[in-house]
Protein backbone atom coordinates (compact mmCIF):
# COMPACT_ATOMS: atom_id res chain seq x y z
CA UNK A 1 0.00 0.00 0.00
CA UNK A 2 1.81 3.62 -1.03
CA UNK A 3 1.18 5.86 1.57
CA UNK A 4 1.06 9.66 0.32
CA UNK A 5 0.88 12.58 2.49
CA UNK A 6 -0.36 15.97 1.49
CA UNK A 7 3.09 17.78 2.35
CA UNK A 8 6.66 16.35 2.33
CA UNK A 9 7.82 19.10 4.27
CA UNK A 10 8.84 17.83 8.23
CA UNK A 11 6.63 18.35 10.88
CA UNK A 12 4.13 20.50 12.12
CA UNK A 13 1.11 18.08 12.71
CA UNK A 14 -0.28 17.74 16.19
CA UNK A 15 0.88 14.96 18.88
CA UNK A 16 -0.95 14.11 22.40
CA UNK A 17 1.91 16.44 23.87
CA UNK A 18 2.10 20.28 22.92
CA UNK A 19 5.64 20.54 23.24
CA UNK A 20 6.04 17.24 20.90
CA UNK A 21 6.21 18.14 17.28
CA UNK A 22 5.90 15.16 14.91
CA UNK A 23 8.90 13.50 12.99
CA UNK A 24 6.39 13.73 9.82
CA UNK A 25 2.72 13.76 9.03
CA UNK A 26 0.19 10.95 9.27
CA UNK A 27 2.40 8.33 10.04
CA UNK A 28 5.34 10.00 11.13
CA UNK A 29 9.03 8.34 11.00
CA UNK A 30 12.21 9.49 12.06
CA UNK A 31 15.59 8.33 10.97
CA UNK A 32 18.14 8.74 12.78
CA UNK A 33 22.03 9.40 11.03
CA UNK A 34 22.23 10.36 7.48
CA UNK A 35 25.02 8.18 6.11
CA UNK A 36 24.80 5.58 3.97
CA UNK A 37 21.98 3.82 5.54
CA UNK A 38 19.94 6.70 6.64
CA UNK A 39 20.07 8.03 3.10
CA UNK A 40 19.28 4.53 1.71
CA UNK A 41 16.50 4.16 4.45
CA UNK A 42 14.78 7.38 3.30
CA UNK A 43 15.29 7.06 -1.00
CA UNK A 44 13.40 3.53 -0.19
CA UNK A 45 10.73 4.94 1.55
CA UNK A 46 10.44 7.61 -0.99
CA UNK A 47 9.91 4.64 -3.34
CA UNK A 48 7.69 3.35 -1.52
CA UNK A 49 5.23 6.35 -1.59
CA UNK A 50 6.00 7.14 2.13
CA UNK A 51 6.91 10.86 2.65
CA UNK A 52 6.22 11.14 6.08
CA UNK A 53 9.41 11.10 7.45
CA UNK A 54 12.35 13.20 8.85
CA UNK A 55 15.79 12.57 9.15
CA UNK A 56 17.96 13.94 11.98
CA UNK A 57 21.72 14.28 11.54
CA UNK A 58 23.79 15.16 14.61
CA UNK A 59 26.82 17.21 12.64
CA UNK A 60 26.15 19.72 10.15
CA UNK A 61 25.74 17.64 6.66
CA UNK A 62 25.12 14.10 6.14
CA UNK A 63 27.56 11.72 4.71
CA UNK A 64 28.10 9.88 8.05
CA UNK A 65 31.79 7.98 7.86
CA UNK A 66 32.41 9.66 4.18
CA UNK A 67 31.55 12.95 5.89
CA UNK A 68 33.70 12.30 9.06
CA UNK A 69 37.03 11.01 7.47
CA UNK A 70 38.52 12.73 5.37
CA UNK A 71 42.59 12.33 6.16
CA UNK A 72 44.72 12.00 3.25
CA UNK A 73 44.64 9.02 1.39
CA UNK A 74 40.85 8.38 3.08
CA UNK A 75 39.37 5.82 0.51
CA UNK A 76 37.05 2.66 0.66
CA UNK A 77 39.08 -0.79 0.10
CA UNK A 78 35.75 -2.21 -0.75
CA UNK A 79 35.21 -2.19 -5.07
CA UNK A 80 33.46 1.23 -5.64
CA UNK A 81 30.79 -0.90 -7.61
CA UNK A 82 29.75 -3.11 -4.53
CA UNK A 83 30.16 -0.34 -2.18
CA UNK A 84 27.21 1.94 -4.31
CA UNK A 85 23.60 1.71 -3.76
CA UNK A 86 22.20 -1.45 -6.00
CA UNK A 87 19.73 0.98 -7.51
CA UNK A 88 22.27 4.09 -7.92
CA UNK A 89 25.32 2.49 -10.13
CA UNK A 90 27.32 5.43 -10.65
CA UNK A 91 29.26 5.11 -14.46
CA UNK A 92 31.93 8.11 -12.89
CA UNK A 93 33.78 6.02 -10.31
CA UNK A 94 37.38 6.94 -10.97
CA UNK A 95 38.64 3.90 -10.06
CA UNK A 96 38.32 0.61 -8.62
CA UNK A 97 38.46 1.94 -4.97
CA UNK A 98 36.90 5.12 -5.09
CA UNK A 99 38.17 7.90 -2.27
CA UNK A 100 36.30 9.58 0.42
CA UNK A 101 35.59 13.12 -1.32
CA UNK A 102 34.28 10.99 -4.14
CA UNK A 103 31.63 8.79 -2.13
CA UNK A 104 30.48 11.92 -0.02
CA UNK A 105 30.24 13.59 -3.46
CA UNK A 106 28.36 10.35 -4.50
CA UNK A 107 25.89 10.81 -1.26
CA UNK A 108 25.49 14.59 -1.65
CA UNK A 109 24.13 13.69 -5.68
CA UNK A 110 21.87 10.89 -4.33
CA UNK A 111 20.26 13.69 -1.65
CA UNK A 112 19.56 15.59 -4.42
CA UNK A 113 18.30 13.26 -6.94
CA UNK A 114 15.51 12.38 -4.11
CA UNK A 115 15.05 15.66 -2.98
CA UNK A 116 15.59 14.17 0.22
CA UNK A 117 16.95 18.49 1.74
CA UNK A 118 13.42 19.13 3.13
CA UNK A 119 13.06 15.95 5.04
CA UNK A 120 16.88 16.44 6.15
CA UNK A 121 17.57 18.28 10.08
CA UNK A 122 21.07 19.31 10.45
CA UNK A 123 22.68 19.78 13.87
CA UNK A 124 20.09 17.95 15.87
CA UNK A 125 21.85 15.19 17.36
CA UNK A 126 19.44 13.32 19.24
CA UNK A 127 20.25 12.14 22.88
CA UNK A 128 17.44 9.91 24.09
CA UNK A 129 13.87 7.99 22.84
CA UNK A 130 11.51 6.62 24.96
CA UNK A 131 8.61 4.38 23.76
CA UNK A 132 4.81 5.46 24.43
CA UNK A 133 2.77 2.22 24.87
CA UNK A 134 -0.58 3.90 24.16
CA UNK A 135 0.38 6.22 21.28
CA UNK A 136 2.60 3.52 20.07
CA UNK A 137 4.96 6.18 19.32
CA UNK A 138 8.56 7.17 20.02
CA UNK A 139 9.57 10.34 21.69
CA UNK A 140 12.76 11.92 20.65
CA UNK A 141 15.00 14.04 22.16
CA UNK A 142 16.94 16.47 20.46
CA UNK A 143 20.07 17.95 22.40
CA UNK A 144 18.32 21.33 22.38
CA UNK A 145 15.91 20.09 24.32
CA UNK A 146 13.15 19.61 21.59
CA UNK A 147 11.33 16.86 21.07
CA UNK A 148 9.63 14.83 18.55
CA UNK A 149 7.35 12.03 18.14
CA UNK A 150 7.92 9.29 15.47
CA UNK A 151 5.54 5.98 15.11
CA UNK A 152 8.79 3.87 13.58
CA UNK A 153 12.18 4.91 14.06
CA UNK A 154 15.04 3.51 11.90
CA UNK A 155 18.42 4.04 14.16
CA UNK A 156 21.16 4.38 11.04
CA UNK A 157 23.71 5.71 13.52
CA UNK A 158 26.35 3.83 12.38
CA UNK A 159 28.78 1.38 14.17
CA UNK A 160 31.99 3.10 13.81
CA UNK A 161 31.42 6.74 14.29
CA UNK A 162 33.02 8.38 17.74
CA UNK A 163 36.67 8.67 17.58
CA UNK A 164 38.64 6.58 20.36
CA UNK A 165 41.72 7.93 21.78
CA UNK A 166 44.32 5.55 23.61
CA UNK A 167 44.08 5.24 27.15
CA UNK A 168 48.19 6.20 27.58
CA UNK A 169 49.08 8.38 30.32
CA UNK A 170 50.26 11.74 29.15
CA UNK A 171 48.18 12.07 26.03
CA UNK A 172 46.91 15.38 27.41
CA UNK A 173 50.13 17.05 27.97
CA UNK A 174 51.49 16.96 24.53
CA UNK A 175 52.35 20.19 23.30
CA UNK A 176 51.86 19.95 19.62
CA UNK A 177 49.12 19.38 17.37
CA UNK A 178 47.38 16.02 18.01
CA UNK A 179 44.95 14.78 14.95
CA UNK A 180 42.60 12.14 15.20
CA UNK A 181 42.07 10.08 11.55
CA UNK A 182 38.58 10.40 12.09
CA UNK A 183 38.62 14.18 12.65
CA UNK A 184 41.60 15.72 10.44
CA UNK A 185 42.38 18.84 11.42
CA UNK A 186 42.83 20.63 7.77
CA UNK A 187 44.30 23.73 8.89
CA UNK A 188 47.15 22.44 10.39
CA UNK A 189 50.18 22.08 7.80
CA UNK A 190 52.43 18.70 7.96
CA UNK A 191 54.75 19.48 5.82
CA UNK A 192 58.35 19.65 7.06
CA UNK A 193 57.19 18.49 10.58
CA UNK A 194 58.25 15.71 12.82
CA UNK A 195 54.81 13.17 12.51
CA UNK A 196 54.48 9.97 14.51
CA UNK A 197 51.22 8.07 13.76
CA UNK A 198 49.96 5.87 16.59
CA UNK A 199 48.14 2.46 14.93
CA UNK A 200 48.53 0.23 12.13
CA UNK A 201 44.80 -0.62 11.18
CA UNK A 202 43.12 0.13 7.74
CA UNK A 203 43.10 3.95 8.61
CA UNK A 204 46.57 4.16 9.69
CA UNK A 205 47.88 2.26 6.53
CA UNK A 206 46.12 4.52 4.39
CA UNK A 207 47.03 7.36 6.33
CA UNK A 208 50.74 6.90 6.26
CA UNK A 209 51.86 6.30 2.29
CA UNK A 210 49.43 9.39 2.18
CA UNK A 211 52.14 11.61 4.50
CA UNK A 212 55.40 10.09 4.08
CA UNK A 213 56.10 12.10 1.31
CA UNK A 214 55.57 15.50 2.58
CA UNK A 215 56.69 15.32 6.29
CA UNK A 216 60.42 15.54 7.82
CA UNK A 217 60.28 12.47 9.56
CA UNK A 218 57.53 10.05 10.11
CA UNK A 219 57.29 7.38 12.95
CA UNK A 220 55.11 4.76 13.23
CA UNK A 221 54.40 3.34 16.53
CA UNK A 222 53.37 -0.56 15.81
CA UNK A 223 50.97 -2.47 18.51
CA UNK A 224 50.29 -4.94 16.31
CA UNK A 225 51.56 -5.80 12.76
CA UNK A 226 49.03 -6.86 10.78
CA UNK A 227 48.51 -9.15 7.60
CA UNK A 228 48.13 -6.45 4.40
CA UNK A 229 47.51 -8.04 0.97
CA UNK A 230 47.84 -6.05 -2.36
CA UNK A 231 45.21 -3.43 -3.53
CA UNK A 232 45.41 -3.78 -7.37
CA UNK A 233 44.50 0.05 -7.17
CA UNK A 234 43.07 0.77 -11.05
CA UNK A 235 41.88 3.90 -11.97
CA UNK A 236 38.93 3.72 -14.66
CA UNK A 237 39.71 4.26 -17.95
CA UNK A 238 37.72 7.13 -19.84
CA UNK A 239 36.33 4.65 -22.21
CA UNK A 240 35.04 2.27 -20.10
CA UNK A 241 32.91 4.77 -18.16
CA UNK A 242 31.47 5.92 -21.28
CA UNK A 243 30.91 2.42 -21.86
CA UNK A 244 29.25 2.03 -18.56
CA UNK A 245 27.17 4.97 -19.13
CA UNK A 246 26.24 3.52 -21.97
CA UNK A 247 25.05 0.14 -20.79
CA UNK A 248 24.14 0.36 -17.46
CA UNK A 249 24.02 -3.29 -16.98
CA UNK A 250 28.00 -3.70 -17.20
CA UNK A 251 27.94 -2.19 -13.93
CA UNK A 252 25.43 -4.61 -12.73
CA UNK A 253 27.79 -7.18 -13.75
CA UNK A 254 30.95 -5.63 -12.31
CA UNK A 255 28.69 -5.40 -9.09
CA UNK A 256 27.82 -9.15 -8.72
CA UNK A 257 31.22 -10.13 -9.73
CA UNK A 258 33.12 -8.42 -7.35
CA UNK A 259 30.19 -9.71 -4.69
CA UNK A 260 30.56 -12.75 -6.04
CA UNK A 261 34.15 -13.06 -5.67
CA UNK A 262 33.98 -11.43 -1.90
CA UNK A 263 31.48 -14.29 -1.39
CA UNK A 264 33.90 -17.16 -2.43
CA UNK A 265 36.48 -15.71 -0.84
CA UNK A 266 34.25 -15.57 2.22
CA UNK A 267 35.40 -18.75 3.72
CA UNK A 268 39.02 -18.17 3.64
CA UNK A 269 38.17 -15.29 5.48
CA UNK A 270 35.95 -16.49 8.16
CA UNK A 271 36.60 -19.55 8.71
CA UNK A 272 39.10 -20.88 11.92
CA UNK A 273 40.49 -23.27 9.18
CA UNK A 274 44.13 -22.66 9.87
CA UNK A 275 45.15 -24.75 6.46
CA UNK A 276 42.82 -22.11 4.59
CA UNK A 277 44.28 -18.81 6.47
CA UNK A 278 47.88 -20.24 5.31
CA UNK A 279 46.58 -19.71 1.40
CA UNK A 280 46.03 -16.42 2.46
CA UNK A 281 49.03 -15.48 4.67
CA UNK A 282 51.52 -17.08 2.08
CA UNK A 283 49.55 -14.35 0.17
CA UNK A 284 50.62 -11.46 2.20
CA UNK A 285 54.07 -12.66 3.30
CA UNK A 286 54.68 -12.82 -0.80
CA UNK A 287 53.45 -9.12 -0.74
CA UNK A 288 55.71 -8.29 2.31
CA UNK A 289 58.96 -9.51 0.68
CA UNK A 290 58.17 -7.84 -2.57
CA UNK A 291 57.78 -4.65 -0.72
CA UNK A 292 60.29 -4.96 2.10
CA UNK A 293 64.22 -5.75 1.14
CA UNK A 294 65.15 -6.15 4.95
CA UNK A 295 64.89 -9.50 6.79
CA UNK A 296 65.11 -7.57 10.22
CA UNK A 297 62.28 -4.84 9.20
CA UNK A 298 60.01 -8.01 7.69
CA UNK A 299 60.06 -9.84 10.57
CA UNK A 300 58.71 -6.85 12.52
CA UNK A 301 56.17 -6.61 10.28
CA UNK A 302 54.67 -9.91 10.23
CA UNK A 303 51.96 -10.72 12.19
CA UNK A 304 51.68 -13.65 14.44
CA UNK A 305 47.54 -14.47 14.34
CA UNK A 306 45.99 -16.11 12.26
CA UNK A 307 44.46 -14.21 9.05
CA UNK A 308 41.61 -12.92 8.96
CA UNK A 309 41.58 -12.70 13.16
CA UNK A 310 41.59 -8.86 12.99
CA UNK A 311 40.25 -7.13 9.73
CA UNK A 312 42.15 -7.45 6.88
CA UNK A 313 44.04 -4.81 5.34
CA UNK A 314 44.70 -4.33 1.79
CA UNK A 315 47.16 -1.64 -0.01
CA UNK A 316 49.40 -1.29 -2.92
CA UNK A 317 52.18 0.97 -0.93
CA UNK A 318 51.98 0.67 3.38
CA UNK A 319 54.18 -1.79 3.46
CA UNK A 320 56.98 0.02 0.97
CA UNK A 321 56.40 3.35 2.67
CA UNK A 322 58.71 1.76 5.17
CA UNK A 323 61.56 1.66 2.80
CA UNK A 324 61.94 5.81 2.92
CA UNK A 325 64.45 6.78 4.59
CA UNK A 326 62.55 9.59 6.49
CA UNK A 327 59.99 6.36 7.79
CA UNK A 328 60.66 4.76 10.94
CA UNK A 329 58.76 1.78 12.44
CA UNK A 330 58.56 2.11 16.35
CA UNK A 331 57.62 -1.44 17.38
CA UNK A 332 58.68 -0.56 21.51
CA UNK A 333 55.43 -0.30 23.19
CA UNK A 334 54.45 3.40 24.43
CA UNK A 335 54.85 3.90 27.85
CA UNK A 336 53.45 7.53 28.01
CA UNK A 337 52.82 10.87 26.08
CA UNK A 338 55.13 13.73 27.47
CA UNK A 339 55.04 17.60 26.14
CA UNK A 340 57.63 16.88 23.57
CA UNK A 341 56.42 13.64 21.61
CA UNK A 342 56.21 9.82 22.68
CA UNK A 343 58.49 7.74 25.51
CA UNK A 344 58.65 4.44 24.35
CA UNK A 345 59.11 1.45 27.05
CA UNK A 346 63.31 1.25 26.44
CA UNK A 347 62.94 4.70 27.76
CA UNK A 348 63.69 6.54 24.02
CA UNK A 349 61.93 10.12 23.62
CA UNK A 350 60.59 10.56 20.12
CA UNK A 351 60.00 14.16 19.74
CA UNK A 352 57.66 14.93 17.73
CA UNK A 353 55.70 18.53 16.56
CA UNK A 354 52.18 16.42 15.73
CA UNK A 355 50.77 13.13 16.85
CA UNK A 356 47.96 11.43 14.76
CA UNK A 357 45.63 8.66 16.40
CA UNK A 358 45.08 6.16 14.08
CA UNK A 359 43.13 4.23 16.91
CA UNK A 360 39.92 3.56 15.70
CA UNK A 361 36.42 4.36 16.90
CA UNK A 362 34.73 3.43 19.96
CA UNK A 363 32.33 0.80 19.05
CA UNK A 364 28.70 1.72 18.94
CA UNK A 365 27.88 -2.06 17.72
CA UNK A 366 28.12 -3.73 21.04
CA UNK A 367 26.04 -1.03 22.52
CA UNK A 368 23.30 1.65 21.93
CA UNK A 369 25.16 5.35 21.60
CA UNK A 370 22.76 6.61 23.23
CA UNK A 371 19.59 6.21 25.89
CA UNK A 372 16.43 4.56 24.85
CA UNK A 373 13.68 3.00 27.09
CA UNK A 374 11.28 0.58 25.41
CA UNK A 375 8.17 -0.95 26.90
CA UNK A 376 7.60 -0.52 30.34
CA UNK A 377 10.20 1.82 30.09
CA UNK A 378 13.09 -1.46 29.48
CA UNK A 379 16.51 0.50 29.38
CA UNK A 380 18.52 -0.65 25.82
CA UNK A 381 21.79 -0.47 28.53
CA UNK A 382 19.84 -2.92 30.58
CA UNK A 383 18.53 -5.51 27.99
CA UNK A 384 21.89 -5.19 26.59
CA UNK A 385 23.95 -5.86 29.47
CA UNK A 386 25.40 -9.41 28.42
CA UNK A 387 25.98 -7.56 24.98
CA UNK A 388 23.85 -6.17 22.31
CA UNK A 389 21.45 -8.35 20.52
CA UNK A 390 18.84 -8.00 18.44
CA UNK A 391 16.97 -10.15 15.48
CA UNK A 392 18.35 -10.96 12.68
CA UNK A 393 20.20 -7.09 13.59
CA UNK A 394 16.79 -5.40 12.96
CA UNK A 395 14.23 -5.61 15.60
CA UNK A 396 14.84 -6.00 19.68
CA UNK A 397 12.78 -7.20 21.71
CA UNK A 398 11.15 -4.47 24.08
CA UNK A 399 11.50 -1.78 21.83
CA UNK A 400 8.73 -1.50 19.46
CA UNK A 401 8.64 -0.33 16.51
CA UNK A 402 12.31 0.33 15.89
CA UNK A 403 14.24 -0.57 13.42
CA UNK A 404 17.90 -0.94 13.22
CA UNK A 405 20.77 -0.41 10.73
CA UNK A 406 24.26 -2.25 10.88
CA UNK A 407 22.74 -3.34 14.25
CA UNK A 408 24.52 -6.46 16.21
CA UNK A 409 26.39 -9.11 14.29
CA UNK A 410 25.25 -7.83 11.19
CA UNK A 411 28.99 -6.57 9.86
CA UNK A 412 30.64 -8.17 7.47
CA UNK A 413 33.76 -9.55 7.39
CA UNK A 414 34.22 -10.02 3.63
CA UNK A 415 32.19 -8.28 1.88
CA UNK A 416 30.85 -4.49 1.31
CA UNK A 417 28.50 -3.65 4.52
CA UNK A 418 26.05 -2.07 1.77
CA UNK A 419 24.81 -5.56 0.93
CA UNK A 420 23.58 -5.93 4.45
CA UNK A 421 22.54 -2.68 4.95
CA UNK A 422 20.30 -2.58 1.79
CA UNK A 423 18.39 -6.11 2.47
CA UNK A 424 17.91 -4.51 6.29
CA UNK A 425 16.23 -1.35 4.79
CA UNK A 426 13.96 -3.61 2.67
CA UNK A 427 12.80 -5.17 5.60
CA UNK A 428 12.36 -2.35 7.61
CA UNK A 429 10.61 -0.46 4.78
CA UNK A 430 7.90 -3.90 4.36
CA UNK A 431 7.67 -4.03 8.52
CA UNK A 432 6.85 -0.53 8.34
CA UNK A 433 4.42 -0.76 5.48
CA UNK A 434 2.27 -3.49 7.78
CA UNK A 435 2.09 -1.37 10.47
CA UNK A 436 0.53 1.49 8.44
CA UNK A 437 -1.09 -0.81 6.15
CA UNK A 438 -2.67 -3.00 9.34
CA UNK A 439 -3.31 -0.03 11.90
CA UNK A 440 -1.04 -1.77 14.55
CA UNK A 441 -0.08 0.51 17.38
CA UNK A 442 3.30 -1.77 17.76
CA UNK A 443 4.84 -4.74 16.81
CA UNK A 444 7.69 -5.68 18.66
CA UNK A 445 9.67 -9.12 17.93
CA UNK A 446 8.89 -12.17 20.60
CA UNK A 447 11.94 -12.74 23.41
CA UNK A 448 12.03 -16.24 22.52
CA UNK A 449 12.49 -15.53 18.46
CA UNK A 450 15.26 -13.38 19.26
CA UNK A 451 16.62 -15.44 22.08
CA UNK A 452 17.07 -18.71 19.13
CA UNK A 453 18.21 -16.68 16.49
CA UNK A 454 21.59 -15.66 18.74
CA UNK A 455 21.83 -18.80 20.56
CA UNK A 456 21.98 -20.11 17.08
CA UNK A 457 24.38 -17.49 15.92
CA UNK A 458 26.80 -17.47 18.64
CA UNK A 459 26.63 -21.40 18.09
CA UNK A 460 28.10 -20.71 14.67
CA UNK A 461 30.61 -17.99 15.63
CA UNK A 462 32.88 -20.79 17.30
CA UNK A 463 33.98 -21.45 13.65
CA UNK A 464 34.94 -18.62 12.84
CA UNK A 465 38.68 -17.22 12.76
CA UNK A 466 37.54 -13.93 15.14
CA UNK A 467 37.69 -16.41 18.03
CA UNK A 468 40.89 -17.55 17.12
CA UNK A 469 42.61 -15.80 19.85
CA UNK A 470 43.65 -12.19 18.80
CA UNK A 471 41.86 -9.40 20.33
CA UNK A 472 39.85 -7.09 18.19
CA UNK A 473 36.89 -4.38 18.23
CA UNK A 474 34.92 -7.32 16.81
CA UNK A 475 35.02 -8.84 20.49
CA UNK A 476 33.60 -7.42 23.60
CA UNK A 477 35.53 -7.72 26.53
CA UNK A 478 33.49 -10.99 27.72
CA UNK A 479 35.24 -12.01 24.20
CA UNK A 480 31.83 -12.43 22.53
CA UNK A 481 31.55 -11.10 19.12
CA UNK A 482 28.42 -9.16 18.97
CA UNK A 483 29.73 -7.33 15.46
CA UNK A 484 29.90 -9.86 13.04
CA UNK A 485 27.73 -12.31 11.17
CA UNK A 486 29.36 -15.59 10.63
CA UNK A 487 28.26 -16.30 7.20
CA UNK A 488 27.57 -15.30 4.16
CA UNK A 489 25.96 -12.41 2.85
CA UNK A 490 23.89 -14.07 0.55
CA UNK A 491 22.97 -16.21 2.78
CA UNK A 492 21.86 -13.40 5.33
CA UNK A 493 20.09 -11.81 3.22
CA UNK A 494 17.78 -14.50 2.31
CA UNK A 495 17.31 -15.18 6.05
CA UNK A 496 16.04 -11.07 5.99
CA UNK A 497 14.00 -11.34 3.02
CA UNK A 498 10.46 -11.19 4.46
CA UNK A 499 8.95 -9.71 7.76
CA UNK A 500 7.10 -12.86 9.58
CA UNK A 501 4.24 -11.32 11.60
CA UNK A 502 4.49 -14.37 13.47
CA UNK A 503 7.76 -13.77 14.81
CA UNK A 504 6.37 -10.23 16.72
CA UNK A 505 3.52 -9.41 19.42
CA UNK A 506 1.57 -7.65 17.96
CA UNK A 507 -0.64 -4.72 19.29
CA UNK A 508 -3.03 -3.09 17.73
CA UNK A 509 -5.34 -0.02 18.54
CA UNK A 510 -8.52 -0.08 20.27
CA UNK A 511 -11.21 1.70 18.26
CA UNK A 512 -14.66 2.47 20.06
P1 LIG B 1 41.37 0.01 14.25
O1 LIG B 1 41.24 -1.02 13.21
O2 LIG B 1 40.64 -0.18 15.51
O3 LIG B 1 42.91 0.20 14.50
C1 LIG B 1 43.38 0.95 15.57
C2 LIG B 1 44.88 0.83 15.63
O4 LIG B 1 45.35 1.60 16.72
C3 LIG B 1 45.36 -0.58 15.82
O5 LIG B 1 46.53 -0.79 15.10
C4 LIG B 1 45.62 -0.62 17.32
O6 LIG B 1 46.55 -1.60 17.71
C5 LIG B 1 46.16 0.76 17.53
N1 LIG B 1 46.07 1.20 18.91
C6 LIG B 1 44.96 1.43 19.63
N2 LIG B 1 45.29 1.80 20.87
C7 LIG B 1 46.64 1.80 20.93
C8 LIG B 1 47.57 2.08 21.95
N3 LIG B 1 47.18 2.41 23.18
N4 LIG B 1 48.88 1.98 21.65
C9 LIG B 1 49.29 1.62 20.43
N5 LIG B 1 48.45 1.33 19.42
C10 LIG B 1 47.14 1.42 19.68
O7 LIG B 1 40.93 1.45 13.71
P2 LIG B 1 40.87 1.98 12.22
O8 LIG B 1 42.10 1.71 11.50
O9 LIG B 1 40.38 3.38 12.26
O10 LIG B 1 39.76 1.07 11.57
C11 LIG B 1 38.53 0.82 12.25
C12 LIG B 1 37.56 0.20 11.30
O11 LIG B 1 37.10 1.22 10.42
C13 LIG B 1 38.15 -0.85 10.39
O12 LIG B 1 38.23 -2.10 10.97
C14 LIG B 1 37.17 -0.81 9.25
O13 LIG B 1 36.02 -1.55 9.55
C15 LIG B 1 36.83 0.67 9.17
N6 LIG B 1 37.68 1.30 8.14
C16 LIG B 1 37.41 0.97 6.85
C17 LIG B 1 38.18 1.50 5.86
C18 LIG B 1 37.86 1.11 4.45
O14 LIG B 1 38.67 1.37 3.58
N7 LIG B 1 36.72 0.49 4.16
C19 LIG B 1 39.22 2.36 6.14
C20 LIG B 1 39.46 2.70 7.47
C21 LIG B 1 38.68 2.15 8.46
P3 LIG B 1 46.07 -3.11 18.07
O15 LIG B 1 45.81 -3.77 16.75
O16 LIG B 1 47.19 -3.68 18.81
O17 LIG B 1 44.84 -2.98 18.90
Amino acid sequence: MAIHNSSHHPPQAASQDPSTTDAGNEFPIAIIGSGFSGIGAAVQLKKAGIESFTIFERAGEIGGTWRDNTYPGAACDVPSHVYSYSSEPNPDWSSKFACASEIQAYLLRIVEKYDLRPHLRLNAPITSAAFNELEGAWTLEVADGRRFRARAVVAAMGGLIDPSYPDIDGVESFAGQSIHTARWNHDYELGGKRVAVIGTGASAIQVIPAIAGKVAKLSVFQRTPAWVLPRGEKSIRAQTKARYRRYPFLMRLVRWSQFLFSELMGPLIMLNAPRLSRVAESACEKHLENSVASPELRAKLHPDFQFGCKRILISDDYLSTFERDNVELVTDGIREINRSGIVTNDGALHEVDAIVYATGFDVAITHAPIAIKGLGGLDISAAWRDGAEAYKGIVVAGFPNWFVTMGPNTGPGHTSVLIYTEAQIRYIVQAIRKLIAQDIRYMTVRRDVQDRYNARLQGRMKYTVWESGCKSWYLSEDGKNHALYPGFASEYRARIRRVTMSDFDITHFEHA
